[in-house]
């Protein structure tokens, strides 16, 4: 559920007409619900009472400085993966102790910063960085805490981009070789070795890929205590999928989610992390964008929108599907008529999707992309030079830029001709 309703024949974000943020900001512009962020949290927080836990939001899912510091209010921890979102984090306002570090790649600078700056935790990936986390800890003259990231082997059964959890994907280590990953790390000083950390994949709408994984979870932390470690902290990742398609899909609920943790590693007297991104800024932002031009093509109308696949690119990097709703209500039973719906990036690429159904459109009207509050504004570029877009959050009847569009001149600004060329 969402907070993005037709009201009066319009489209409102929460209480504020969409289309008057359009006539404010321009198209095309990302809008953000608090309330929706706010629900979709709290199913979470719902979901593990009774455990001890933490929900750590995914900052790559949405790293704009006011939804970090909305979800750091509610309590919320993070999930960060590069140095920049550790800062993101912080200039959030929320405290090292609740900020955990994933990722393949951290550099000796980003575990420093990190360091330096308090953290909950970092998620090592692999015994090259357990060594490296080892010296720089070390020279600090600091202890960090860690988990070891397993890789479960287990089919997530998603887009193959975003499943994380194969033995041939990049991420952790092998599960069968924990004990000794384990063993190696706990000899290496600079370093506590506090539990066990899986993330399989991302826009899972199976609940059993979870459930033979925390399984798994469960069976090594009963080897690892038997050896000797203190494991006391289970980070079960992210990953949990959203309606997309509304008509036609139904995810499983995070309570539904919730019960199969409880089920899984619930009996081991352990603190639970979660790392959910997508459900919980996903479905509480839209993309609004204006119509340039209705083409006749050959055999197919094109709807050109003034979004492109450098602000959303979902639909071109995965083949993704986002309803596309008309802003102002279409009169009941007014005939749908297929479109190409596409941008004006110079690319075939550039396509949101086709053949899709559609009340008649003109120039000048705008439509919505539903599910677009993650993986939407952090992932945009500026090709074509197409500035990148704003961002606006709603709260009840008020709504702010939390972004602005930048200007061509700050664009261009930001490159420097040599003065030898
Ligand atoms: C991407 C990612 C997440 C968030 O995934 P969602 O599908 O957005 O919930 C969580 N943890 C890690 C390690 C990730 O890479």
């Amino acid at each position: 559920m969402d907070h993005f309703l037709y009201r009066d024949g319009t489209l409102f974000a929460e209480d504020v007409p969409i289309r008057d943020i359009a006539a404010s900001v321009g198209t095309p512009f990302y809008v953000y619900s608090c309330a929706t962020l706010t629900r979709h949290y709290r199913l979470f927080e719902e979901a593990l009472s009774g455990l001890d836990h933490l929900v750590c939001f995914a900052v790559k899912s949405n790293g704009n400085q006011a939804v970090l510091a909305h979800l750091a209010k509610l309590g919320a921890g993070m999930d960060v993966v590069s140095g920049g979102e550790y800062r993101r984090a912080r200039a959030a306002g929320v405290p090292g102790e609740r900020i955990v570090f994933s990722g393949v790649g951290k550099t000796a600078e980003e575990m420093r910063l990190a360091l330096e700056g308090g953290i909950r935790q970092f998620n090592l990936e692999s015994e090259p960085e357990m060594q490296r986390l080892s010296r720089v800890a070390s020279e600090m003259g600091t202890i960090a805490p860690v988990t070891v990231r397993v890789n479960p082997d287990v089919d997530a059964r998603t887009h193959e981009k975003i499943a994380t959890g194969k033995s041939e994907n990049k991420f952790g280590i092998p599960i069968a070789r924990a004990r000794e990953v384990y063993a190696e790390a706990a000899a290496l000083p600079g370093l506590d070795v506090i539990g066990i950390d899986v993330h399989i994949g991302s826009q899972l709408t199976d609940l059993e890929p979870f459930e033979i994984a925390y399984e798994k979870v469960a069976e090594l932390t009963r080897q690892l205590r038997a050896d000797g470690h203190d494991i006391r902290r289970l980070d079960l990742g992210g990953g949990l999928g959203i309606p997309y398609e509304r008509s036609n899909s139904a995810p499983p609920l995070p309570i539904e989610y919730g019960e199969v943790i409880k089920r899984t590693v619930g009996d081991l007297d352990v603190e639970v992390e979660i790392e959910p991104g997508r459900l919980i800024s996903g479905n509480a932002g839209l993309l609004v964008s204006g119509v340039t031009y209705v083409k006749q093509g050959e055999g197919r109308d094109f709807l050109i929108l003034d979004a492109a696949m450098n602000d959303l690119i979902r639909p071109a990097m995965y083949g993704a599907w986002h309803d596309i709703i008309p802003v102002e209500e279409p009169a009941p039973g007014v005939d749908q008529t297929p479109y190409d719906i596409v941008g004006p990036v110079c690319e075939s690429g550039d396509t949101f999707a086709k053949q899709r159904h559609m009340p008649p459109l003109a120039e000048g009207d705008l439509v919505a992309f539903r599910s677009a509050g993650a993986y939407g504004a952090v992932m945009a570029s500026e090709y074509n030079t197409r500035p990148l877009i704003p961002e606006v959050l709603v709260k009840d009847d008020h709504f702010a830029v939390i972004r602005a569009r930048p200007t061509f001149d700050e664009i261009i600004k930001r490159d420097t001709v040599p003065e030898w060329l």
